[in-house]
């Protein structure tokens, strides 16, 4: 069982009963209600940089 944090909403969203999910960079976000990947689906790069989840910056 895993959970992920929603980056649009930081709910906890577990993946199984996930309302949607995005890949993004090599890594999937999920999402608590088809609203939120909406908006990620808008502005990805945003959302992603917001979570912090298992990323470091190269730069
Ligand atoms: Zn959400």
């Amino acid at each position: 069982m895993a959970t992920h944090t929603d980056p649009v909403c930081g709910m906890q969203v577990d993946e199984r009963t996930a309302a949607g999910r995005s890949e993004h960079e090599g890594q999937t976000y999920y999402f608590c209600s088809a609203g939120c990947k909406e908006k990620f689906d808008q502005d990805p790069t945003g959302y992603a940089r917001q979570s912090g989840e298992g990323q470091s910056s190269a730069a």
